[in-house]
């Protein structure tokens, strides 16, 4: 709210092919979208290329990952570059996946964040705290830990979007109540104030991540500090055009 645009992500993750990604794009390219909302959709690298030619120009691309260097000996990896060079025009960093699956840690995952921006891409951020760090009190200063590292190598706001995104709430089923995720936004919005700046503060979305659904955008998008959505399993379904539209 308070002037930022609404911006909804879908995450495909290693999921699609060309057959299934084509019924995907042709309901996106045929349904009505809210030109008040930042919409991108993040397709396996491989198809990156493939999806760019077949959506509408409204839809942006992004990269599920970038490496922090441009090109080399860094075999299975994707540079921001080459993300560019197929038309992507954002990337997701740290998501939870990566953190906990593949083992990136902080530091990596602001170098990852830092690089992609200085190549020109936007960078969707992505932070939040497991179960256990939730039931031990914990969130806070795990959310705060995570977001610090990336700014700390940032240094214009202006293409970071954050996306706090409970690892308890992902592919679960279980969304955050529209309290519990407004929470953690205004905490995550008075740290950028505090440690950053005002201006940033005001202006940086800071988008949910976790189980939503056609069911439960609505709800979450009116809380003052939720500025739009990061979309796993619900972004390859009908429902995403609900969610893109959860703003309507
Ligand atoms: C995600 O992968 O970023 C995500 C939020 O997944 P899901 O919507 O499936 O929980």
């Amino acid at each position: 709210m308070a002037g930022r645009k609404f911006f909804v992500g879908g995450n495909w993750k290693m999921n699609g092919n060309k057959s299934e990604i084509q019924s995907i794009v042709n309901s996106l390219n045929a349904a009505p979208l809210n030109d008040q909302t930042d919409i991108v959709v993040s397709p396996p690298a491989v198809y990156l290329e493939y999806t760019r030619g077949i959506i509408s120009p409204k839809i942006r691309t992004a990269g599920q990952n970038s490496y922090k260097v441009a090109k080399g000996a860094f075999t299975g990896d994707v540079s921001p570059q080459m993300l560019i060079d197929v038309g992507a025009d954002w990337v997701i960093l740290g998501h939870s996946e990566r953190r906990n699956l593949f083992g990136e840690n902080d530091q990596l995952i602001a170098e990852k964040t830092a690089f992609a921006l200085e190549s020109g891409l936007g960078v969707i951020a992505c932070i939040g705290e497991k179960l256990e760090e939730r039931e031990a009190g914990r969130t806070e200063e795990v959310v705060f830990q995570q977001l610090a590292a990336i700014a700390a190598k940032v240094s214009s706001w202006d293409k970071v979007v954050v996306a706090y995104e409970p690892v308890w709430a992902i592919g679960t089923g279980k969304t955050a109540t529209p309290q519990q995720a407004q929470e953690v936004h205004a905490q995550l919005r008075n740290w950028l104030k505090e440690k950053v700046s005002e201006s940033v503060a005001s202006s940086t979305r800071i988008i949910y991540g976790g189980s939503v659904t056609g069911g439960t955008c609505k709800e979450l998008a009116n809380e003052a500090d939720i500025d739009g959505f990061l979309v796993g399993g619900a972004s390859l379904k009908p429902e995403f055009i609900d969610i893109i539209n959860a703003r309507s």
